[in-house]
């Protein structure tokens, strides 16, 4: 076994104009791919070479080893990333993590502007993440290949890349406009409202 490329979870021009086919060829097929192959060639020969990528990220972590880290939290980040996205996407969320979100951040509207001030606001490259941190949203960002997926307490919901690579041909330098695309028309909610299930279900089991 080794780490894999999952294919887009939407077609390559199914969220433009917001990002372009361009982007995600590029995005996808070299960035996200070159990650992969890298891992890939760290971990083969070694123990870790039958395990599932998340398991490789936090084994990485956990022994200081910063260029497996590099390459995996990346790989990781960037699928991760790809379900966080859909066409069509930013429409209001529904159930549990509608009330959350009312609760913790006074809504979508709130949550949307907590979102935009950390992705702006975060130095060079990056993740911006929506986590469920003690039983509580948070907005939080990482640097450089840093996942929440290796953050103590903190259960990623959902992700955007803020690297020069996710926006520079459709935006330039003008962060602020990519990031309000993602906010009005491309989050996946579904994905997040999934993976806050998932991090309760998984909190009752070891409670
Ligand atoms: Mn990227």
């Amino acid at each position: 076994m080794a780490v894999t490329l999952p294919p887009l979870p939407f077609a390559y021009d199914a969220l433009a104009p917001h990002m372009s086919a361009r982007t995600l060829e590029f995005h996808h097929d070299k960035h996200h791919k070159a990650y992969v192959d890298k891992t890939n060639k760290l971990i083969a020969g070694t123990d870790l070479e039958q395990a599932d990528l998340a398991t490789i990220v936090r084994r990485a972590k956990e022994r200081g080893d910063q260029k497996l880290f590099n390459q995996a939290g990346q790989a990781w980040n960037h699928d991760f990333l790809w379900q966080s996205l859909r066409p069509a996407g930013g429409a209001g969320p529904s159930g549990d993590l509608a009330e959350r979100l009312e609760r913790d951040f006074d809504g979508v509207d709130g949550f949307a502007d907590a979102f935009k001030k950390e992705a702006v606001g975060h130095f060079a490259s990056g993740w911006a993440w929506l986590v469920l941190g003690d039983d509580r949203l948070e907005v939080i960002s990482t640097h450089d290949a840093d996942s929440a997926l290796v953050h103590a307490g903190k259960t990623p919901l959902l992700v955007l890349d803020l690297w020069e690579h996710a926006y520079y041909l459709d935006y330039q330098n003008e962060r602020p406009k990519f990031v309000d695309a993602y906010l009005a028309d491309l989050i996946n909610w579904e994905f997040a409202a999934a993976n806050l299930t998932a991090a309760r279900e998984g909190k009752r089991q070891a409670a």
